[in-house]
């Protein structure tokens, strides 16, 4: 493979036009000026191969799987093949002492300029004995490989946010990657699993620009964790006119009407499932039939089960409306009149 990216492209017959659209395309999810189409697509031809160092801890390999499994073949393919990924316990052939040392020869050729990028939480519990990697706590690796890094991607929700394994009564004291690295960016990239076009726009980002993307106040790419899967669901006219289907066999969820009273978590959830969707944008979860679980959101687990409404558990006013005042304080003033109006009628209706 060339050093650079547009060398590497050129030989795989992928013009300046081409790239000049995935940069279109790039910049646009990226909610970045139409100008910057063309300085992204200089900014991705120049680039280097960007050293990752990819470690898995307390996960499924979910989050591998979407990633290598994201539609093919695509641009996004062609630069997550531009990256040296150093380090990764399922894609790399490398294993035992090899693999740890393929690990640190990387950290010591790229001082100060690889992407340290971690799925899974961290176990902190008895010495953190519930994950270890040739002997070695989780914490331990991390921190050793985290020493030298540019910038850390907590891809998952489990590394973003402890995810499952820190669900209640969070057995292994699993905590977010963000709680153990100091001194350096940490991006999260949540979702379980997250979605490949996230993990594409935000490493184009880095390449192109030599800098992070926008994040939002949980460090999130702003541009694909903006809006929430409500701002952009196509159900929503049904929800705006009240109407919900009350079961998942009914007239209703034939009809294709709102989840909301099903436990759909769409009002509190930032992701762009609505709008990318998955399997090469053939559906997403509601398309399917099923409300959104919040995935992306901190403890999803433990906040109210999948298939309670948000509204549920309560006829007391006060309460709903704090709900709905949460929701609305994340999605912004617009939804948040809405989201009180549903409170609103879902207490008249109790
Ligand atoms: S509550 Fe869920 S199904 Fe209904 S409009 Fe919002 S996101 Fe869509």
């Amino acid at each position: 493979m060339k050093e650079l990216l547009g060398d590497s492209l050129r030989e795989r017959g992928i013009s300046r036009r081409a790239l000049l659209q995935y940069a279109s395309y790039m910049t646009s999810l990226l909610a970045l000026p139409p100008s910057a189409a063309a300085a992204m697509a200089d900014g991705l031809a120049k680039a280097r191969r960007q050293a990752v160092i990819w470690l898995s801890f307390q996960e499924c390999t979910g989050c591998t799987e979407s990633l290598t499994r994201s539609f093919s073949p695509s641009l996004e393919d062609l630069i997550f093949d531009f990256i040296s990924l150093d380090y990764h316990h399922t894609l790399q052939s490398a294993s035992g002492e090899a693999a740890e040392a393929a690990r640190r020869q990387s950290m010591q050729d790229n001082k100060g300029k690889y992407v340290v990028v971690v799925d899974g939480s961290v176990p902190l519990g008895d010495g953190g004995v519930y994950s270890m990697i040739a002997g070695q706590t989780n914490a331990a690796m991390l921190a050793e490989t985290v020493e030298h890094a540019a910038a850390v991607i907590a891809v998952g929700t489990c590394a973003a946010f402890g995810g499952l394994p820190e669900a209640d009564p969070n057995p292994t004291g699993a905590v977010p990657i963000s709680k153990l690295v100091s001194g350096k960016p940490v991006i999260n990239i949540p979702g379980c699993p997250p979605m490949p076009q996230a993990m594409a726009g935000t490493i184009a980002h880095i390449l192109s620009f030599g800098k992070l993307p926008e994040l939002d106040a949980l460090n999130r790419p702003r541009a694909f964790f903006g809006e929430s899967i409500h701002d952009r669901c196509y159900r929503r006219p049904f929800y705006e006119r009240g109407l919900f289907a009350k079961s998942f066999d009914d007239e209703g969820a034939r009809q294709g009407w709102c989840l909301y009273e099903l436990g759909c978590k769409g009002p509190v959830t930032y992701n762009a499932c609505a709008t990318q969707k998955w399997n090469g944008g053939v559906s997403f979860p509601i398309q399917s039939g099923h409300g959104c679980i919040g995935c992306s959101e901190p403890r999803f687990w433990d906040r109210g089960g999948l298939y309670k409404p948000l509204s549920a558990g309560t006829t007391d006013v006060r309460k709903v409306i704090a709900i709905a005042a949460v929701a609305g304080a994340a999605l912004g003033a617009g939804s948040a009149a809405l989201a009180r109006r549903r409170a609103a009628a879902t207490t008249k209706e109790s």
